[in-house]
């Protein structure tokens, strides 16, 4: 059959006029069961989808490369193939409708899926925002534009350089890049190429982009100074509506980013902190692990924005911080986190809600999350009337959750408890709850009643005991008789042979045709017509969906800042002052939430430590073993001082954080091999932009300077950036292994020296992870080097050079000394010294 379908022209001509508007999208084509892919698609598709090439028909004398997947699993390739970042258009049978003149079923693109803009639960990760982000550079400016379309959030931003630019790509981490088709020439951006859609210019044409957004969207707050931003925001939209969406009530706002109020991150600072990705590239045993016990997958969402956008607008952290104090002091965590629990991922289900897309499912979960508003705004209005917290961030969170109650008592009425994955087979509406719905499935269900009853019409009709009424998906209804020639007198005249087999024979009759036809209508009837009343539901619905967005955000921000009341409790959290006017920053007994939770699992326990920098003592080098814990402590503080200014409480018994605008960080090191790169060349890039940019408000996080290079040259480089630093006053924290820059702390009052300990005893290592003041020469890196089982001959030899060495060291020094007697003529000390400086000489020769 199939074959045959290949072999003719009509087929293929009307797959290549359709691929040919979807060029570089996949096309998925169904033909019966299955959607295919065909030609260039089908190696593709077969590579990334591990599913087998084959070939049928021919055109241009040439076998056409076929790939096919059934329908019924189209779900679970489509995840596989957004993920990888590739578009999908969906080209349906349009059943009924023939083409003229062939017996050509017509077939039409119904949807493209892009990556960023999918909507489809099982297609989304529930715990990640999937951003589409639009750019274009006009004016020596950026124009950024960013929509999450699960929730409608929509956000515009310009930027004056590529550097910024990168940052800001880095912070929105797009799953889906819009660029301008003429802008080929594009700098080098940190994201996967196979992101970026070159689209139409005219999508970014300024008038048309702010008559999308104005008069389609309704948008009316468009600040119009950012000219190329909104051009950008009007590229998304035209982009959506050319992939065939178009109800994006979901959409009317824009939010206008503000730069003054961003505590900058770069990416590597985020990687290093391990703020949602852990070194090992996984997900667990990190900042965002560590405090996600959020009760929705929005409020979740929500966190992770929080953690990796900090901000400097002191009056909002101060609320944030506020509103979890009233919630610990009122003991109101568990009450309130019982009822966030019960209303589930709101912001994505209303968007499915305008999008016309909503499955019952997604009702049902609304009409349970509908009981709980009107009891959470209960609990709110009661604290914030005992703690007289007008302008507070709860009080805010309480205005903007509306309680519906008339939607309430709809979806309670009309909605059963229980509901079926879709509304196709119906029974989603609850019965009495539509008159004409109940006597449509009335008919319906008493049809069993009513094919047993003419089952014993008929037996007592023929007097044949064994007949019965069955039924099969090929013919319908029909009467089976045994083959028995006694019976073959008792067959009424008026039943129709349909079938002889080999032990009976089928036969229909009028009246169980007409019962037939009469079933089947009532039963598409009632299900056409709930089709019907579930849209009704839906469409007002979607009429209230601003002020439902509004409620499901409030809720997102009330289990967040629950979420972080919790963790302060549970994890003995304090609440940070932070003081926008006294640079530096004071923590006692600060830790490191990741490590700690580790520590707490492995039953260790965790060293707290305390930090002061301030104006005048702004560096600190840390001196001290391998794994003694100076990277521990160095990224505890940059945590602490994040933490602050996400409005969280902080891991410490106390913390006093003065102003901050970035937090750099140059820890470890890697080559970037891919990108032709050493690792002393990463080093130096990373460094020389952060004495760039950090200003006397930056926190910079320095782990080994200068090691990719020889050690003269290797301390001398870090010694003159500490030299910068000082000169910026950059709030730093240094560690290093060489022990002669801690000279430096003598030279400048704005350093001071800090080490850890560790003590040795039976060749077994013992760390303290308590911070002393002064430094250390000692990096037991020889015993750490035999813990992780280095060959023993290697460690002693090791430990031979390393003694030689250090001798030579302090000869070194002693040879300046020996300069300086022969200057002042000290003959006799002189003499010692060349003995020395031979036996030496001596050692060396024999080692090497
Ligand atoms: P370094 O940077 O000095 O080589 P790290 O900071 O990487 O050492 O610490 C090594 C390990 O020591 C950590 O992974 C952690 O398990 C443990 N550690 C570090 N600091 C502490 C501390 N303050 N309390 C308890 N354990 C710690």
């Amino acid at each position: 059959m199939k074959t045959n379908i290949y072999n003719t022209t009509p087929i293929i001509t009307q797959y290549l006029k359709i691929k040919n508007k979807y060029k570089n999208i996949l096309l998925l084509y169904r033909l019966g069961d299955f959607y295919e892919f065909l030609f260039e698609d089908a190696h593709q598709a077969s590579s990334l989808l591990n599913i087998r090439l084959t070939s049928k028909g021919k055109y241009n004398n040439k076998p056409i490369p076929m790939a096919g997947i059934p329908f019924h699993s189209i779900n679970t390739y489509l995840k596989r193939i957004i993920t990888s970042g590739i578009s999908v258009a969906i080209c349906e049978q349009i059943h009924n409708k023939k083409t003229t003149n062939t017996k050509l079923i017509e077939r039409k693109v119904i949807r493209v899926i892009t990556p960023g803009t999918i909507y489809e639960e099982n297609l989304l990760d529930e715990n990640k925002d999937n951003l589409i982000l639009s750019i274009i550079y006009n004016n020596t400016k950026w124009g950024v534009s960013w929509l999450e379309f699960t929730t409608g959030a929509f956000g515009v931003l310009e930027v004056n350089n590529t550097q910024n630019l990168r940052i800001e790509l880095e912070r929105l981490n797009p799953v889906e890049l819009l660029i301008p088709r003429s802008n080929k020439k594009l700098p080098t951006l940190p994201i996967k190429k196979s992101i970026i859609k070159h689209i139409n210019d005219d999508f970014f044409n300024y008038n048309n982009a702010y008559n999308i957004l104005y008069n389609k969207l309704n948008i009316k707050n468009i600040d119009t100074k950012l000219h190329n931003g909104i051009s950008a925001a009007g590229a998304i939209i035209h982009y959506i509506n050319q992939n065939k969406i178009y109800n994006l009530s979901h959409i009317n706002h824009l939010i206008f980013e503000q730069k003054k109020y961003k505590l900058n991150i770069d990416l590597t600072t985020k990687k290093h902190l391990e703020l949602d990705i852990n070194v090992n590239g996984k997900k667990d045993n990190t900042l965002f692990s560590v405090l996600n016990t959020t009760m929705t997958n929005m409020g979740s969402r929500l966190l992770k924005k929080w953690i990796n956008n900090p901000i400097t607008n002191y009056k909002l952290i101060k609320l944030r911080q506020n509103a979890i104090h009233i919630i610990i002091k009122n003991e109101l965590i568990y009450l309130l986190q019982n009822h966030i629990k019960k209303i589930g991922d709101l912001e994505r289900i209303f968007t499915r809600i305008s999008l016309k897309k909503a499955k019952p499912i997604d009702i049902i979960k609304l009409k349970n999350a509908l009981k709980v508003f009107p009891k959470l705004k209960n609990i709110l209005n009661r604290i914030l009337k005992k703690n007289n917290q007008i302008k507070s961030l709860l009080n805010n969170i309480y205005q903007n959750v509306f309680i519906f109650p008339n939607i309430a008592l709809l979806l309670h009425d009309a909605l059963i408890d229980t509901a079926p994955n879709t509304i196709k087979d119906g029974y989603v509406i609850k019965s009495q709850f539509n008159l004409k719905l109940d006597t449509l499935r009335e008919v319906y269900n008493n049809s069993e009643k009513y094919i047993k009853n003419f089952e014993n019409k008929e037996k007592l009709r023929t007097g044949i005991h064994k007949l019965k009424i069955n039924f099969n998906k090929l013919n319908g209804f029909f009467i089976e008789l045994p083959k028995n020639k006694q019976h073959i007198y008792k067959i009424p005249k008026d039943y129709i042979k349909n079938k002889t087999l080999k032990h009976s024979e089928r036969f229909f009759s009028k009246e169980l045709k007409y019962f037939e036809q009469i079933l089947l209508e009532s039963k598409e009837n009632s299900i056409e017509y709930e089709k019907k009343i579930y849209n009704k539901i839906i469409n007002i619905l979607s009429k209230n969906i601003t002020l439902l967005l509004k409620t499901a955000k409030s809720i997102a921000a009330l289990d967040v800042i629950t979420t972080l009341a919790e963790r302060a409790q549970s994890l003995n959290f304090c609440k940070p002052i932070i003081n926008k006017n006294k640079i530096g920053i004071k923590i006692i007994e600060g830790r490191h939430p990741i490590i700690e939770s580790v520590a707490v699992v492995n039953k260790h326990q965790f060293i707290p430590n305390n930090l002061y920098l301030t104006n005048n003592n702004n560096i600190n080098i840390i001196t001290g073993p391998n794994m003694g814990g100076k990277s521990t402590f160095i990224r505890q503080s940059a945590i602490i001082v994040l933490l602050t200014y996400i409005g969280s409480y902080v891991p410490a018994k106390y913390a006093e954080i003065g102003p901050i605008d970035k937090i750099f960080t140059r820890i470890g090191c890697y080559d970037d091999l891919s990108a032709g790169k050493s690792t002393f060349m990463i080093e130096m890039q990373e460094t020389a932009n952060i004495l760039n940019t950090a200003t006397f408000k930056s926190l910079v996080l320095l782990d080994e300077i200068g090691r990719g290079t020889n050690p003269t040259e290797g301390i001398s480089i870090a010694w003159s950036c500490l030299e910068k630093l000082i000169q910026i006053k950059a709030l730093t924290l240094f560690s290093t292994h060489y022990f002669s820059l801690t000279k430096i702390e003598k030279k400048f009052k704005q350093i001071k020296n800090i080490h850890f300990n560790a003590l040795i005893k039976h060749n077994k290592i013992t760390y303290s992870y308590k911070i002393n003041q002064g430094a250390t020469n000692n990096s037991y890196s020889l015993t750490v080097a035999s813990l992780a089982n280095i060959p023993n001959f290697i460690i002693k030899k090791s430990t031979q050079i390393t003694t030689i060495f250090k001798k030579h060291k302090t000869n070194h020094t002693k040879i300046y000394k020996l300069i300086n007697y022969i200057k002042t003529f000290k003959f006799k000390k002189l003499t010692i010294y060349l003995k020395i400086f031979k036996a030496l000489i001596n050692k060396i020769k024999h080692i090497t």
